[in-house]
């Protein structure tokens, strides 16, 4: 059933979780799915940029940074993997990458990198569940 697995990061030690949980899940299959990390930097352009700058270059860089210690985490497991990275609304993007690539199961932590503690679950897994048309898998 799963081979595309599509996990969300956001930098917090929840999606760190999620990740390990996605991992582990990935092993324990005779199939070996493969594994997608997204992360949504959720820019909002409203003015112009200044002059000079490379907004699409910088957007990138900081991608590749944030994205960094994924590779890190990923590289020895031998799994096939690869690293999506966007702007945009997080859990638009994640569920149109979802729905449009025919991934078969999200991995994403409960909550994320906001301090909001009294919530249950964050507003993007929330969201993710509603529109996904495939089974959401969250870690605590
Ligand atoms: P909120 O953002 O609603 O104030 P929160 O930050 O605690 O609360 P979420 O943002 O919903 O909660 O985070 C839940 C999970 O969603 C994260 O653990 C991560 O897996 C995923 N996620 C959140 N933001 C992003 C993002 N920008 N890109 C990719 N995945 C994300
Ligand atoms: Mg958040
Ligand atoms: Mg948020």
């Amino acid at each position: 059933v799963f081979r595309k697995i599509l996990v969300a990061v956001d930098g917090s030690e929840h999606a760190d979780r999620a990740l390990q949980k996605a991992i582990e899940l990935i092993q324990s299959l005779s199939n070996k799915p493969s594994l997608t990390a997204v992360h949504v930097n959720p820019v909002m352009m409203v003015a112009e940029p200044p002059l000079g700058i490379d907004v699409d270059a910088k957007l990138n860089e900081e991608g590749h940074e944030m994205t960094e210690p994924y590779r890190q985490v990923l590289n020895p497991t031998g799994i096939q993997y690869d690293i999506n990275y966007q702007t945009g609304d997080p859990a638009t993007i994640i569920c149109d990458l979802a729905n449009s690539q025919n991934y078969d199961l999200i991995v994403m932590g409960t909550r994320g990198m906001s301090k909001m503690s009294e919530l249950f679950l964050g507003s993007v897994s929330h969201k993710v569940i509603q529109h996904a048309n495939c089974p959401v898998l969250t870690v605590k």
